[in-house]
């Protein structure tokens, strides 16, 4: 070869997006006799290090072929599937994300992408002939355990032959067994459809039938499966799981991560003879890498997951299904904003599958895809096995007010004695965690703030400590006052869970009373033990937060109390009634759901408002649609479109001087408002100063081509941080 056509031979570029926030795709060259295909997981470097990457496709050409560097090697992980590629463009696109951000969701398990794990297995070797050679004892057992079975690892194969694994090793050496390689795989148990046949009411016999059909369609589709609580909603999606099972395809389920209980694995399990795949924020990292690859390799039949989830790399997804579709969990706030929901709906249609979306309380959203017939819908009116609702009463805290410093009003207290003199359960529901709200100084009357956010420091009592929600920052509870300085006078404003359970334990000192949140039971193992206590009936009075509202059923439990229904009304953002109406139907349901009717009662100042309204009167689509006709004529979502700009920085300064860089070049279209800069609610976050604005168009208008061209010219110095969120869920 002439040394010429080296030089002038257009090197072999690919594209490879690297998991990093900040990366586009960069161009390589590529070594020859390496396989880079579109999808393959490769090695690259990246300034003085190496670094993964995927291959995104063919290079741009933009690189002079003096600066390109070479692919350094390619793993031997099976390649990300088109469908996954073309996802996380979708989803980085809609989201107006790096790609690279949203393909490091993708990468969840970078050691699954590694070589597996071998191990030597042994089978008899030619020289152990035919049986007439002379042999002792122990090494004829160990032929003989080999016998007409599959290789053994030398392990399992001395523990069957009963002798020690010297014996296999020593046979190995004198050439009368034979070693060869084998990939150590975790095996995954295989659901089984046809294991315990369903026992379906008519009307969920219809809708699983309706889903099976569109299982069989095997095509996009989006049915919205809308039944109240303990309409036996889980039942009917299962016969769709067994349908994509049946036809060799692979289903997801995604759940919020707190109703991701024990309860619904042992149904599942009920159902199908094994526990489906899980993934979740506890796996350890084996855990995730062994799930991981038999997702890629169509060894799983079944994956329930959190939002997560939703980027794994199946090799056959055929059903998506989104139980609790409403619950605002799937939307991720930090990093890529996205909702797990909405991006589910993508993924299904990119690979057309059939997506199932489940809730008692659908969101506004998905009624009005349903209205507009984008969606299917299915309906499952009464309780399976012919319960009755939970009777749900308004308690006027006007008229009936607690005892000075507590919470529990004479009805509610009424209630809970009646409860328990019949044997039967009882759970109060407070939706915020730690003793009190708010710790005041009773000297100078300040509360304790976190010195990071703009916000109050919650007492744990049990934990001693004081707790910021919003950064996690703890410190033990203070003697003296930080602003005055005089010691000890501190007063516990308002009730939290804790301060609740000692009300609880003052009313009732002979009961067994718990606490069901996140700070009290710091593990799936320990939120399991505490649920099957309740089903064991050695709870009496359980206290909750919002982790006590979902997946659960409680036989025996006949009382709910909700002790603030007005808490979530508060924050009086776009949602705020929408969330608490869900949250607390999700609660009364708790309520009664076997033979015992059950009943809810709700203490508020405000019983004239809507949604206690229809709470009382059980009437969710009379709430339903007079919240859409709100939303409606304000040309809010569903109906209109959002985009939060959250600016933030350690420097006011330098943070106002991009707010106002962003402020002048504010889009002058029509239908297009921009509300702000403002103050954010949440001022100071994790030491951020923090503003906000937000963009408003109609439904026609897609956001995303109105931001770039709005903010490509806006330059951010390197302490100054600009979060894009589409269809934001929250405004602080
Ligand atoms: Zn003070
Ligand atoms: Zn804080």
């Amino acid at each position: 070869m002439r040394p010429e056509s080296v030089e002038n031979a257009v090197p072999r570029t690919v594209r490879v997006l690297l998991p990093l926030p900040l990366a586009d795709a960069y161009d390589y060259s590529v070594p020859e006799g390496l396989d880079v295909a579109p999808g393959r997981f490769v090695v690259v470097p990246l300034g003085r290090r190496e670094t993964l990457g995927v291959v995104w496709g063919g290079g741009t050409g933009e690189v002079p072929a003096a600066k390109l560097r070479d692919v350094i090697e390619v793993l031997p992980a099976l390649p990300m599937a088109d469908a996954l590629r073309r996802f996380v463009d979708w989803v980085a696109a809609y989201t107006l994300s790096p790609p690279g951000a949203v393909l490091r969701m993708a990468m969840s398990s970078p050691s699954a992408l590694e070589a597996p794990r071998t191990e030597l297995v042994y089978r008899p070797a030619v020289a152990a002939g035919d049986g007439t050679l002379k042999l002792t004892a122990a090494r004829r057992r160990v032929l003989e355990a080999l016998k007409d079975g599959p290789a053994m690892a030398a392990g399992e194969l001395a523990h069957l032959a009963g002798v020690g694994a010297s014996v296999v090793k020593t046979m190995a050496a004198a050439g009368l067994l034979e070693a060869h390689e084998r990939i150590v795989r975790r095996s995954f148990p295989k659901p089984d459809g046809a294991h315990h046949g369903p026992t379906l009411s008519p009307e969920q016999k219809a809708a699983a039938e309706a889903l099976i059909a569109k299982v069989e369609e095997n095509a996009f589709s989006a049915t919205l499966l809308d039944g109240v609580p303990g309409a036996g909603k889980t039942e009917v999606y299962f016969e769709a799981v067994a349908a994509a099972l049946a036809a060799g395809r692979q289903v997801l389920v995604l759940l919020p991560e707190i109703a991701l209980t024990a309860q619904w694995l042992r149904r599942f399990e009920d159902r199908f003879g094994c526990t489906p795949a899980a993934w979740h924020s506890g796996l350890t990292s084996l855990e995730r890498r062994e799930t991981w690859r038999a997702i890629a390799e169509g060894r799983v039949g079944v994956v329930v997951g959190a939002r997560s989830a939703l980027f794994l790399p199946f090799a056959e997804l055929g059903l998506i299904v989104v139980d609790e579709e409403h619950d605002t969990s799937f939307k991720q706030e930090d990093g890529v904003c996205y909702n797990a929901r909405d991006m589910a709906v993508v993924r299904a249609r990119l690979v057309s599958a059939p997506i199932v979306l489940a809730s008692a309380t659908p969101s506004l959203e998905s009624v009005l895809n349903v209205t507009a017939g984008r969606y299917a819908a299915l309906h499952l009116p009464a309780r399976h096995g012919g319960n009755q609702l939970a009777t749900i009463s308004a308690v006027d805290l006007r008229r009936h007010a607690p005892e000075r410093g507590r919470w529990l009003s004479p009805p509610v207290l009424a209630a809970m004695k009646q409860t328990l003199a019949a044997g039967e359960q009882i759970l109060l529901f407070l939706n915020r965690r730690g003793y009190a709200p708010i710790t005041l100084c009773r000297s100078c009357g300040k509360g304790i703030e976190c010195p990071q956010c703009s916000a109050w420091l919650v007492e744990h009592r049990f934990r001693r400590q004081l707790v910021c929600h919003h950064c996690g920052h703890t410190e033990p509870p203070t003697l003296a006052c930080k602003s005055c300085g005089v010691a000890d006078h501190f007063v516990a404003c308002g009730p939290g869970v804790e301060r609740l359970a000692e009300e609880a334990h003052e009313f009732f000192p002979d009961r067994r009373i718990e606490l069901f949140t996140s700070d009290s039971l710091m593990n799936r193992d320990e939120a399991t033990a505490a649920v099957e206590r309740m089903e064991a009936g050695e709870i009496d009075i359980l206290i909750g937060t919002q982790m006590a509202a979902k997946g659960h059923h409680f036989p025996n439990l006949t009382l709910v109390a909700v002790i603030d229904a007005d808490l979530g009304l508060n924050g009086g953002d776009l949602r705020a009634a929408e969330r608490t109406f869900q949250l607390l139907y999700q609660v009364a349901g708790r309520a009664g759901r076997h033979e015992r009717p059950g009943r809810a009662l709700i203490q508020t100042h405000a019983p004239e408002h809507p949604v206690m309204q229809a709470l009382v009167a059980n009437d969710r689509d009379r709430f339903v649609s007079a919240e859409l006709a709100g939303r409606s004529g304000a040309g809010m979502p569903p109906y209109g479109r959002l985009a939060s700009l959250i600016v933030s920085g350690p420097d006011p300064v330098a943070v106002d001087n991009v707010c106002a860089a962003i402020a002048r070049r504010v889009p002058q279209q029509q239908g297009i408002t921009v509300l702000g800069p403002s103050v954010a609610p949440m001022s100071l976050l994790r030491g951020r100063h923090r503003r906000r604005f937000l963009l408003k168009t109609g439904r026609d208008t897609a956001v995303q081509p109105v931001l770039h061209a709005w903010l490509a010219q806006i330059g951010l110095p390197g302490s100054v941080r600009l979060q894009i969120d589409v269809d934001p869920y929250s405004f602080l």
